[in-house]
């Protein structure tokens, strides 16, 4: 069985009727069994068990509650929007470190409400006038309070892919990634095409190969800041590749042995597996069987 997707199996109701119900949502703000999820600017601090930390609704700090949902006893979790001037690391070193810390669903529950507290946090203005944006439908989108304008958290679609050829995968790396490591290749979606049509691109502009037979493998969402992974699988017909090297620093074909030697750490496999929060992952563990 392939690893359980990173970032998801997030266990609260998103009760999103209190987002349009003011008297519904403040009732629930002034619950006192109501928890707020404590973080460091957009990082999260680990609690004593090692999980998520979570304390009681402050009434000094007006900085506006995001409302995260109910859980199965009704109680409220929110997060608060960042404070004024919070700096904004996409990919927190930090948190990288302390991800293994969080169980599943923490690690979903959490990467939700980053991906939207990050958002909030960048879009205190609004991109129709200019003017200031205030929080509105309990947390879940900004209105600007002179054009009236509404603004809602984005979701980024990215396709991450295994073309297949002749019973291997290709394996591509970033310059950026550490020694020896490879992943699916991957890039986001652009206005004008499916994702069929995102995967062929991408595999035609980084590795200069042509497929077909694009299928849908599963998806997960990656909160840095807040991409929407789109696990996919293809088939190339010729497995000749032309870098794009300003993308793609060395790419290379694999077959399920080098997979599964990969996967297993072994130390005599050709590449260093993703993580296993990643999808690429969990795309090679499915593709090795
Ligand atoms: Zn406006």
């Amino acid at each position: 069985m392939p690893l359980p997707l990173g970032f998801t199996g997030a266990w609260l109701d998103r009760a999103d009727q209190l987002r349009v119900d003011p008297d519904g949502f403040a009732a629930a703000a002034a619950d006192p069994r109501a928890r707020c999820l404590t973080l460091d600017g957009i990082d999260f601090v680990p609690g004593e068990g090692g999980g998520l930390r979570w304390e009681a609704l402050d009434p000094a700090d007006d900085r506006a509650l995001l409302l995260l949902g109910l859980d199965d006893l009704g109680v409220p979790h929110f997060v608060r929007e960042a404070p004024a001037g919070v700096r904004i690391d996409a990919r927190s070193r930090t948190v990288m470190r302390l991800l293994p810390l969080l169980s599943g669903p923490e690690a979903a529950l959490y990467g939700g409400a980053r991906s939207l507290v990050d958002w909030h946090a960048r879009h205190r203005f609004c991109a129709v006038c200019g003017s200031q944006t205030a929080v509105f439908r309990g947390g879940w989108g900004r209105r600007c309070g002179s054009c009236q304008a509404e603004h809602f958290p984005r979701v980024d679609p990215v396709v991450i892919m295994l073309a297949e050829c002749e019973g291997r995968v290709l394996v591509g790396r970033q310059g950026g990634f550490p020694p020896g490591f490879f992943s699916a290749l991957a890039g986001f979606v652009e206005p004008g095409e499916s994702l069929e049509e995102a995967v062929a691109r991408e595999l035609f502009e980084e590795a200069g190969i042509r497929v077909t037979d694009v299928t849908y493998v599963a998806s997960q969402p990656w909160p840095f800041p807040s991409s929407l992974m789109i696990g996919c699988r293809a088939v190339a017909s010729d497995p000749a590749l032309t870098l794009d090297t300003t993308e793609i620093e060395a790419a290379m074909w694999v077959d399920r042995a080098e997979v599964r030697a990969a996967l297993a750490g072994d130390m005599g496999a050709p590449f260093l597996a993703p993580p296993p929060l990643a999808i690429a992952r969990y795309l090679l563990e499915d593709w090795a069987g």
